[in-house]
C-alpha cells in the first residue's frame, strides 16, 4: 500500500467517507460472529457504483486486499477484515432504484435491507419472500452473497431462487450485468455462481428481484411437545402427508426460555415448540390446516394454540424471529451453529446433540428451520471462564461432524465464511476444492476479493481465528466491551 492510498480513497469517498483510526474501525473488525475480530487498515463507505468501481481499482492496483461489507449481521466471519486489507462498506448504497409492480420485480442498491423491500410493495398487496430473521436489519447485498434463507424458504426457497439480476464490480474494476430481468438468458448462470459466493468473486451494486403476490390466506398454529422426538417426527409426518407448509419452525425448552426472557411471546413452558404455517388459497389452507393439527396430536402435542388474529400470529413469530438475540438473556455469550440434516434424520441428530450438551457441560439451545432440516444449536459459554470458549468451538465443531455423518451439510444457509473453510475438506473432495479455487481464479486471479474465506486456504499473516481474545484498544484501557 502506498502511502497515497488513504488520500486516494479520500478523493473517491470523500473524509466522510474513509475511516482509519484504531477506534474508528472497532466496529468494523467483525460480523455477527464476534469471536474472529481483525483490524482492517481503513473503511471505505463509497456511495455510488461508481465510487465502488474506483476503489476497487485502486485496489487492484496497489494490490491491497478488500473485503465488502454490508450489514455485518453474518454469522460466519464472511465480513472479516483480512491483515493489511480495507473493508468496502455498502451501507451508503442504499437507494430503491425502481419499483415495477406491473412486472413483479423491485430493483435495490446492495445496502437496502431486506424488508425495507416488502415495505415499498405491500401496500400493493406484494412482498419479498427470502425472510430471514435478521431481515430488519441485513442488506439485500448480504444475502445475495450468502443465499440466505429463511422461515418461509421451505415453500418459497431461497435467495438464489429470487434474484433476476445483478450489476457487479469485478475484482479488476470492471462493472459486469449478470443474469436479466427476463425468464432465461443465453451463456453460462454467473449470477447463480454469484449468489451465495461470499463475496468472494465481486461486489454487487444493484440487484433485481422477484415480489410475489400476498397468499390470499395464512394460518399459523403452535404446537407444544415433551419430546423433541415428538416434534421431530411431526415434522416428517407433515412433509410426508404431501403438505409443503409456508414455515415449519422447532425451538428447544432453552430457546423458549431465551426467547420468553426477552419478547415474551406467551410460549408454553415445553421441551419442545414447533411453529407450523400455512398459506394459500383460503379453502386449501382451511382443509390442509385441520390434517396438520390431527398429525401434531397423533405425535403427542400437549397443546395446541392456533393463531386466530394477526397479533396473535404476529406474536408467536416475534418470539421465534428474536431467539437468537435473546440467548444473550440467558447467556453472557453464546454460538450460534449452522448445519443442515436431512428432515428424517432430526430427531437422532437432535439426541445426539443432546448427549453432547451433557457430555461438554455446555448448555444448547436448538432453535431451527425444521422444514428444511437446517439446525442451528446455539452453544451457551462464558468467555470469563478459562478455556469455556475452546470447548464451545470444539462443540460446535462436533455437531458439524454430525451433521455430515447423518449425509447433510456443514453450512445450510450463515455461510461457510472464514468460520469453517476448515471443515470444507470434511465434505469436499481434493478435486472439489480444486475446482472451486479454479473458478474463483478466473474473477479473481490475485486472490484480492475477500480472501481467506469459504476455500481451505492457509490463513494470512495477523488473521487470527479462535475465541474472543481482548483487543490491543481495550488493553490500553481505551475501549471496553459491554
Ligand atoms: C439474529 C440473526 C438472525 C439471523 N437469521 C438468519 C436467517 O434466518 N437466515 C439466514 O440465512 N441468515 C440469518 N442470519 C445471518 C445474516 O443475517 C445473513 O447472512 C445476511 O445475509 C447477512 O447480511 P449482511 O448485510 O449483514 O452481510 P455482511 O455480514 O455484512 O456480509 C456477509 C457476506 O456478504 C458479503 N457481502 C456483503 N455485501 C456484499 C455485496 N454487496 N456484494 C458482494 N458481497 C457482499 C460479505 O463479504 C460477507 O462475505 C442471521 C443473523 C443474525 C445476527
Amino acid at each position: 500500500m502506498t502511502p497515497g492510498f488513504l488520500q486516494e480513497l479520500r478523493r473517491i469517498a470523500g473524509d466522510g467517507g474513509v475511516f482509519s483510526e484504531p477506534l474508528e474501525v472497532l466496529t468494523y473488525e467483525c460480523d455477527a460472529l464476534t469471536h474472529l475480530r481483525q483490524s482492517p487498515v481503513a473503511v471505505v463507505l463509497p456511495s455510488s457504483a461508481a465510487a465502488v468501481q474506483r476503489v476497487v481499482r485502486l485496489c487492484a492496483r496497489e494490490g491491497v486486499p478488500f473485503v465488502p461489507r454490508g450489514h455485518g449481521t453474518g454469522l460466519s466471519g464472511g465480513a472479516l477484515p483480512v491483515a493489511g486489507g480495507i473493508v468496502i462498506a455498502l451501507s451508503r448504497l442504499n437507494r430503491v432504484l425502481s419499483v415495477d409492480v406491473a412486472n413483479r420485480r423491485v430493483t435495490v442498491e446492495p445496502g437496502v435491507t431486506n424488508l425495507e423491500i416488502t415495505r415499498q410493495v405491500a401496500p400493493s398487496g406484494y412482498y419479498y419472500a427470502p425472510d430471514p430473521s435478521s431481515q430488519q436489519v441485513c442488506s439485500i447485498g448480504g444475502n445475495v452473497a450468502e443465499n440466505s434463507g429463511g422461515a418461509h424458504c421451505l415453500k418459497y426457497g431461497f435467495t438464489v431462487h429470487h434474484v433476476l439480476a445483478a450489476d457487479v464490480v469485478l475484482p479488476s474494476g470492471e462493472l459486469v450485468r449478470m443474469g436479466s430481468e427476463f425468464a432465461d438468458t443465453p451463456g453460462p448462470d454467473l449470477l447463480g455462481l454469484l449468489i451465495g459466493s461470499e463475496g468472494t468473486l465481486g461486489i454487487a451494486t444493484s440487484i433485481t428481484v422477484r415480489i410475489l403476490r400476498r397468499p390470499e390466506a395464512v394460518q399459523t398454529l403452535l404446537a407444544a411437545f415433551d419430546t423433541i422426538e415428538g416434534g421431530g417426527s411431526a415434522v416428517s409426518d407433515i412433509i410426508g402427508a404431501g403438505i409443503v407448509p409456508a414455515a415449519i419452525e422447532m425451538m428447544d425448552r432453552l430457546a423458549i426460555e431465551a426467547a420468553e426472557a426477552a419478547v415474551h411471546p406467551g410460549f408454553p413452558a415445553a421441551d419442545t415448540v414447533l411453529i407450523v404455517e400455512l398459506d394459500g388459497p383460503d379453502a386449501e389452507v382451511r382443509g390442509l390446516f385441520d390434517t396438520v393439527e390431527q398429525i401434531c396430536r397423533k405425535n403427542g402435542a400437549t397443546t395446541i394454540e392456533v393463531a386466530r388474529t394477526e397479533p396473535q400470529r404476529a406474536r408467536i413469530w416475534k418470539g421465534r424471529k428474536a431467539a437468537f438475540a435473546a440467548m444473550g438473556r440467558v447467556s453472557p455469550n453464546y454460538y450460534v451453529q449452522d448445519g443442515v440434516v436431512p428432515r428424517t434424520r432430526l430427531p437422532e441428530v437432535l439426541n445426539r446433540i443432546r448427549q453432547l450438551e451433557r457430555s461438554s457441560g455446555l448448555r444448547i439451545g436448538n432453535v431451527f428451520h425444521a422444514g428444511d432440516g437446517n439446525l442451528h444449536p446455539l452453544i451457551c459459554y462464558d468467555e470469563k471462564v478459562p478455556g469455556q470458549a475452546g470447548r464451545a468451538e470444539a462443540v460446535a465443531a462436533e455437531i458439524l461432524a454430525y451433521c455430515i455423518d447423518a449425509g447433510g451439510s456443514l453450512t445450510g444457509e450463515h455461510g461457510v465464511g472464514a468460520d469453517k473453510s476448515q471443515y470444507m475438506p470434511k465434505m469436499f473432495s481434493d478435486a472439489d476444492l480444486s475446482l472451486m479455487r479454479r473458478v474463483r481464479g478466473v474473477f479473481d486471479p490475485r486472490g484480492l476479493c475477500n480472501p481467506g474465506k469459504v476455500l481451505p486456504t492457509p490463513r494470512l499473516c495477523g488473521e487470527v481465528p479462535g475465541p474472543y481474545r481482548a483487543h490491543p484498544v481495550e488493553r490500553d484501557g481505551l475501549a471496553e466491551r459491554f
